[in-house]
């Protein structure tokens, strides 16, 4: 039993879970000889400078066995009597004899200290897989139809995503804390909030499906696969099976850590105004990412500091109240509209005071197009077009320039929409 209870516990596993309750029950079974699961190790050689190879083993499953055992032998738990209601024993059992009842290790007799040490429990020992990747595939089969919450789930998905959304929104594995590196993730209301991916132990795992949340939605307005893509748990398993090798210096990412990074900016502002009192319901903060990733698409888009007042004030007592679920589509996407036409004026977007293009511009983007809608392709006369912010929606302080424009049909000019064909 000894031997494996040095085995350590690589990244995707959640922290401690197991209650005292459980961990005594465990120890229990031992003494009862009965079976336990089985413990799935890896094994791992490494070679040292010296070129002396080294043995070392990862848990896949059994961590929390492995942690329950350990426990004991380093004393920090007594076992709990069969007649104590916490134990729900079976009637019949509880008056049965128990020697180590109540005992912690230290205080077993040496018999009995014997008896666990050598113990057997099954051991899997894995190794020399093909794929790392295996590892955790296994580790996602023997928990599937477990506690284990979706986020989780995911966050074992082998590839890139489930460490980069781990690094953006933190972690908690037993004590180990990995800190985010966004805090903005804390600002939102989460009453209300389906409760599947809730886990007491790990208070990051709802900012991580957040996180995941707005990947989806960002990601998916740039792949156009939709203006606004849903967000239901599958479609965040989905991101983590599609993007499992995901670029990290790639521009997807560098646009979405941009974001980020002003979202931020006025959690802190938000922070210094009202000590962080303040919580914003989903849409609330999907709509301020969204507005971050349009503006940012103009060049000149620049937050002064007024802008991160007026933007701090506006998300936290402002904005328009939700529209229906956050998990539809059609909802953030009419909540996003509504958003934007509140904003106040000069949220570091200038707006050309010209709206429309004139005859003269619009001649010109026409004759351009070939006179062809430059969405649909169809021939149409000029009456039946117009010009289009291109690639810089004016709301989002494009100008109404030839350069700024391209001629489109009325049917497909998307107005009010902001074109992100530019990120594809
Ligand atoms: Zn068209």
């Amino acid at each position: 039993m000894g031997k494996w209870l040095h085995a350590s516990h690589p990244e995707y596993q959640r922290g401690e879970a197991w209650s005292l309750q459980q961990k005594q029950a465990l120890v229990d079974s031992l003494f009862r000889h009965y079976p336990i699961p089985p413990l799935f190790l890896e094994r791992k050689l490494s070679t040292g400078l010296g070129g002396g190879v080294t043995e070392k083993f990862e848990v896949i499953d059994g961590q929390q066995r492995l942690l329950a055992i350990s426990e004991f032998f380093a004393d920090n738990f007594a076992l709990l009597a069969p007649t104590d209601k916490k134990f729900k024993l079976p009637v019949s059992l509880r008056s049965q004899p128990a020697k180590w009842a109540e005992k912690r290790y230290s205080s077993l007799d040496t018999e009995q200290q014997r008896g666990l040490d050598i113990t057997e429990v099954d051991v899997y020992l894995v190794s020399e897989v093909d794929h790392p990747d295996e590892v955790r595939d296994l580790f996602i089969r023997l928990q599937s139809g477990t506690a284990l919450t979706r986020q989780q789930i995911r966050d074992a998905w082998p590839g890139n995503l489930g460490p980069f959304v781990e690094s953006l929104a933190g972690k908690r594995a037993g004590k180990v804390h990995k800190h985010p590196r966004f805090e903005f993730f804390q600002l939102v209301d989460g009453r209300g909030m389906k409760g599947d991916d809730d886990d007491m132990t790990d208070p990051y795992a709802k900012h991580r499906q957040t996180c995941a949340q707005l990947l989806r939605i960002l990601f998916g307005r740039v792949t156009g696969s939709g203006y606004f893509p849903t967000i239901t748990a599958a479609d965040l398993d989905g991101l983590y099976h599609e993007y499992t090798d995901i670029d990290l210096q790639g521009d997807m990412i560098k646009m979405a850590v941009e974001v980020f990074e002003h979202v931020e900016e006025v959690f802190n502002q938000i922070g210094r105004i009202y000590v962080r009192k303040y919580k914003v319901h989903k849409q609330g903060i999907f709509a301020l990412c969204l507005f971050f990733q349009d503006a940012l698409r103009n060049q000149q888009f620049k937050m002064d500091r007024n802008s991160v007042v007026e933007l701090a004030k506006y998300v936290t007592v402002g904005a328009p109240k939700a529209v229906g679920k956050s998990s539809s589509a059609s909802n953030n996407n009419a909540y996003y509209d509504l958003w934007r036409e509140h904003l106040p004026e000069n949220i570091g977007i200038k707006l050309d005071p010209k709206r429309t293009f004139d005859d003269k511009q619009k001649l010109a983007l026409y004759v351009a197009a070939d006179e062809k809608c430059a969405i649909c392709g169809d021939e149409i006369p000029i009456e039946d077009g117009e010009g289009d912010h291109y690639p810089i929606p004016h709301r989002d302080g494009g100008p109404t320039t030839i350069d700024n424009g391209r001629f489109v049909c009325k049917t497909c000019h998307p107005r009010g929409r902001p074109k992100l064909d530019q990120f594809a």
